[in-house]
C-alpha cells in the first residue's frame, strides 16, 4: 500500500500510474480514526475496483468555533495498517496546509438538501464537506466514490452536489454498520463515558420502535417522531438536538409517508453530538 503525506501533485502522479494497470478507481473518504463503519466501505470499494485509495483528514472547515476538530480521535499508524489489511492501494494522509492555501477563498455550496438537520444545527458544516469532498474528487478522480448511510444527509448533499456540477463519479451508498446492541458505529463514541454509552442506545432503540410502528401501518410522520422523542425523554444526559421525518432522497417535510421516508436524528449525550437514522419505506432511492 503507497501511503502519501502532504503534496497534493504526488497523489495525482501516484492515482495516475494505478489507473495505467487498469479497471476503476473506487475512492473512500474518511477522517480516520477507522472502525467497522468506514471498512465496510473500503471492503465495498475493494470489491468492487481494481484500485482503491482511501483519504484521512479531519477537515477543518466543516467544523464550527465551538465543535470538537482539535478533540477529534486521531491514529493515522493504527488507521494505515488496517487499511493495509483490507488491500487498499493508496492512502491519502494531508494536513489541512496541503490542501488549503492560506488564502483559500473558494467554497461549494448545496442549497437545497444541505438546509435542514445537520445544515440547520451545523451551520457552514455541508459548505465545509463539498468542499473538500469536491476537491478530493478532483485529485483522485475516482470512477466510484463510497459513503455511509450513518450520515444520511451527507450522502444525499454529496449525491446532488455530483448531479448538479456534473462530477464524472457514482456514487455508492453502504448500509449503517452497528454494535451488536445497536448502537451506530462512531468515531466520536470514544468520547462517551460508560453511563453514557448506555445512555446513548435510545437512540438506536427508539428508532427501531419507530420503525415496527411504521411497519404495522402508521404513516403519520408526527406520530412517528412523537414515538421517538417519548423514549428519548426522561433521561437527563440526553439532549434532543432535532428528530425529523423527510422525503428520503430530496429531504423535504413529509406529513403523511406514502414514499420512501428518513427519520433522522441527532442528540447529544453529554457534550457528545450523535446521529442516527432510519429507512421507511423502500430503502435509499
Ligand atoms: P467519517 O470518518 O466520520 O467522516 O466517515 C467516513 C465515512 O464513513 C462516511 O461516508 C460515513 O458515513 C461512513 N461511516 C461512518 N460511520 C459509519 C457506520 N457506522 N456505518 C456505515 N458507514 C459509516
Amino acid at each position: 500500500m503507497l501511503r502519501i503525506d502532504g503534496n497534493v501533485e504526488k497523489l495525482r502522479r501516484a492515482v495516475r500510474g494505478l489507473r495505467q494497470e487498469g479497471g476503476t478507481v473506487g475512492f473512500v473518504p474518511t477522517m480516520g480514526y477507522l472502525h467497522e463503519g468506514h471498512l465496510s466501505l473500503v471492503r465495498k470499494s475493494v470489491s468492487e475496483n481494481q484500485t482503491t485509495v482511501v483519504s484521512i483528514f479531519v477537515n477543518p472547515l466543516q467544523f464550527g468555533p465551538n465543535e470538537d476538530y482539535e478533540a477529534y480521535p486521531r491514529d493515522l499508524e493504527k488507521d494505515c495498517m488496517l487499511l493495509e489489511k483490507e488491500g487498499v492501494d493508496l492512502v491519502y494522509c494531508p494536513k489541512p496546509e496541503d490542501l488549503y492555501h492560506p488564502d483559500h477563498s473558494t467554497y461549494v455550496v448545496e442549497e437545497g438538501v444541505s438546509r435542514d438537520l445537520c445544515g440547520a444545527s451545523r451551520p457552514g458544516h455541508f459548505r465545509g464537506v463539498c468542499t473538500v469532498v469536491l476537491k478530493l474528487f478532483h485529485l483522485v478522480e475516482p470512477d466510484r466514490a463510497y459513503f455511509g448511510e450513518k450520515d444520511y444527509q451527507q450522502l444525499q448533499v454529496i449525491r446532488r452536489m455530483v448531479r448538479d456540477l456534473n462530477v464524472p463519479v457514482e456514487i455508492r451508498g453502504c448500509p449503517i454498520v452497528r454494535e451488536q446492541d445497536g448502537l451506530a458505529l462512531s468515531s466520536r463514541n470514544v468520547y462517551l463515558s460508560p453511563p453514557e454509552r448506555a445512555s446513548a442506545l435510545a437512540l438506536s432503540r427508539s428508532l427501531k420502535k419507530a420503525k415496527a410502528l411504521y411497519d404495522s401501518g402508521e404513516r403519520d410522520a408526527a406520530k412517528i417522531a412523537g414515538c421517538v422523542r417519548e423514549e428519548l425523554k426522561g433521561d437527563p444526559s440526553l439532549y434532543v438536538e432535532y428528530v425529523e421525518v423527510k422525503d428520503a432522497s430530496e429531504l423535504s417535510a413529509l406529513k403523511t409517508i406514502e414514499r420512501p421516508a428518513v427519520l433522522a436524528l441527532a442528540v447529544r449525550v453529554g457534550k457528545t453530538r450523535l446521529i442516527d437514522n432510519v429507512i421507511l419505506g423502500e430503502g435509499n432511492p
